[in-house]
């Protein structure tokens, strides 16, 4: 999904400048020329820009989403390495969402920090 933005471009047939305010695919016509925005084009550029902006978003989401587990384990960093195994610095850096843990490291926070998301139960 895209958000409405301040939005300019440059008219491909007289080179006019076009802005308007609103999402990629609501570029009007040329208000020089009259010419029909490149929708096409523009959608693609769209496409990529909310790719971008979701691969963003997933990243700044992970990190905090470990801490606040954590805290809700009601564990501190040093007792919440300890329990996986893992250094203090490995913990930060998941939590920074420098690094993401694999599957195993994954199942292993699941369990220290008992969060109910395995689908076989206990
Ligand atoms: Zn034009």
């Amino acid at each position: 999904m895209s958000l409405p933005a301040f939005m300019d471009m440059t008219c491909r047939k007289c080179g006019g400048h076009i802005g308007w305010f609103g999402c990629v695919g609501d570029a009007p016509y040329c208000p020089h020329c009259g010419a029909e925005p490149p929708r096409e084009d523009l959608r693609r550029d769209e496409a990529r820009l909310d790719e971008v902006r979701r691969l963003l978003s997933t990243k700044d989401q992970d990190g905090p989403t470990f801490r606040k587990q954590r805290e809700l384990a009601g564990l501190l960093p040093g007792q919440a390495a300890r329990l996986l195994g893992i250094m203090i610095d490995q913990l930060h850096a998941l939590e920074d969402g420098k690094v993401k843990p694999n599957a195993a490291m994954a199942q292993k926070i699941a369990e220290v920090y008992q969060l109910d998301n395995s689908p076989e139960g206990e």
